[in-house]
């Protein structure tokens, strides 16, 4: 339906947003009869969607729910209803009964078998439809007032909405394009709310060292990634890390940047370590290096860096070691056998950033679990209000667990706006 049909009915919910958690929830809300409008500004829907799992679309994860709890750090534990009521199993189930085969990879992601995240939207463009809800395309929600029992939703020089129920499901404010540009935020302002500061998450970092465009395109695989903070271990796991112009990315540096962000909006200096060689100690690769000495001593540093680096890296590795190239390593000593160790145990580089919100792949921050019932999605502030999706301050690493967290609290709040909108 597009904007020249405004509805003039008192409609039971109404929905705005039609991401993941919008959808999900127009459609629960949907499938307990209930009069459902869906407001979206885009002239389709699940615009962001499309652009997840690199058109691939990881909706879930296999991991029991204790995992995921975890993976949404202190606010896991407000998830706990929603994943309770509508969890990865449900999920799947959801997508199957509508057509949809899945498939499972790596660390447990679900993916459509057909590798297409158009098939993902397809589906909540069936069920939304099975399930009578009325799109409203091309609408921007501007304003919402309580009026009454009854909301009004501000759609600008459209006109307006009247609505038992609303669920705000605008997403976050990265992405732009997509349409989540950070309106929900704006407007539950409006009616009270406070919201936890807007900060990228699962976003590339940049570093301080500018020779990093150097090693530009080179991955580092099955390397230790550790983050430091003033001298204190942040994060550090195992893993894969690609260097770019302006510094790191890849999943692994994606998935710990959450944990750095604070540290870097506090302004406190972060420094990332490479160990290159995770698998041995100082002591097994100082034997390999002595090793190497007694049988090839007579070859140069470079050509035994060679052996041990990928080629882009050793010309970076003997600048800082400040080493000539040329000289032979049964030459080395002993100090300089320890800082070749050193470097290959600790690379150093110092994160000077994130790149901008835009570019990140979920927006931390958002409206406070605090403010927001656990058992239903509805604001504490503003009866009648639910929230749903990455409004929520309530963020997880990769791995299909940020779109679960959107169908789930859709879901949910879909369901409990539809029982009380009587
Ligand atoms: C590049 C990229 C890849 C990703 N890959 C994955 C992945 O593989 N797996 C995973 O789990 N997560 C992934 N994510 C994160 C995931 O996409 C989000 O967590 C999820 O889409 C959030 O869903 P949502 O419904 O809350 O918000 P959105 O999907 O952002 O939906 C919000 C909707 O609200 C609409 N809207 C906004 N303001 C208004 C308004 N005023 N009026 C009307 N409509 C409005 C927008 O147009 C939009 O359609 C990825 C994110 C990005 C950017």
């Amino acid at each position: 339906m597009r904007h020249g049909a405004l509805p003039s009915d008192v409609c039971d919910v109404a929905v705005v947003g039609a991401g993941a958690a919008g959808a999900m929830a127009a459609i629960r809300a949907g499938q307990l009869k209930k009069n459902v409008i869906l407001i979206e500004r885009n002239a389709s829907i699940g615009r962001k969607i499309l652009l997840t799992g690199k058109g691939r679309c990881n909706l879930t994860n296999t991991a029991p729910v204790d995992t995921f709890i975890e993976k949404f750090g202190k606010h896991g534990p407000f998830l706990r209803t929603a994943f309770f009521v509508f969890f990865n199993q449900d999920l799947m189930d959801f997508f199957k009964a509508n057509g949809l085969a899945l498939k499972e990879e790596r660390q447990g992601r679900v993916f459509p078998e057909d590798d297409k995240s158009s098939s993902v939207v397809k589906v909540l463009e069936k069920a939304l439809a099975d399930n009578n809800v009325r799109i409203l395309y091309d609408l921007r929600l501007m304003e919402l007032k309580k009026e009454g029992e009854f909301f009004r939703l501000g759609l600008g020089d459209s006109g307006g909405i009247i609505s038992k129920k609303v669920i705000l499901a605008t997403g976050g404010a990265s992405y732009k394009a997509t349409g989540s540009t950070g309106d929900g935020f704006r407007i539950a302002k409006t009616m009270g709310h406070t919201f936890a500061a807007l900060k990228p998450g699962l976003v590339p970092l940049t570093t301080k060292e500018s020779w990093v465009k150097d090693l530009q395109g080179l991955t580092l695989k099955n390397i230790r990634v550790t983050f430091e903070c003033e001298k204190k271990k942040i994060a550090s796991e195992v893993g894969e890390l690609l260097f770019t112009h302006f510094g790191v990315s890849g999943p692994l540096v994606l998935d710990l940047s959450n944990e750095i962000v604070e540290s870097l909006w506090a302004k406190k200096q972060v420094s990332l370590f490479i160990d290159l060689k995770p698998g041995l100690t100082i002591e097994q690769l100082d034997n390999r290096l002595l090793r190497e000495i007694e049988t090839h001593g007579s070859i140069n540093i470079k050509n035994m860096l060679k052996e041990m680096l990928p080629l882009k890296l050793s010309p970076v590795f003997i600048n800082l070691l400040k080493l000539d190239a040329g000289k032979r390593i049964n030459q080395l000593e002993q100090k300089e056998r320890q800082a070749i160790i050193s470097l290959l145990k600790g690379f150093k580089l110092t994160i000077g950033g994130t790149l901008p919100l835009e570019e990140a792949m979920v927006t931390l921050g958002g409206i406070s679990t605090k403010e927001i019932n656990p058992r239903t999605m509805e604001s504490k502030v503003v009866p009648g209000l639910y929230f749903a999706g990455e409004m929520i301050d309530a963020h997880a690493s990769s791995g299909g667990y940020n779109l679960q967290q959107a169908f789930s609290t859709g879901y949910l709040a879909g369901e409990k706006a539809a029982e009380c909108a009587k």
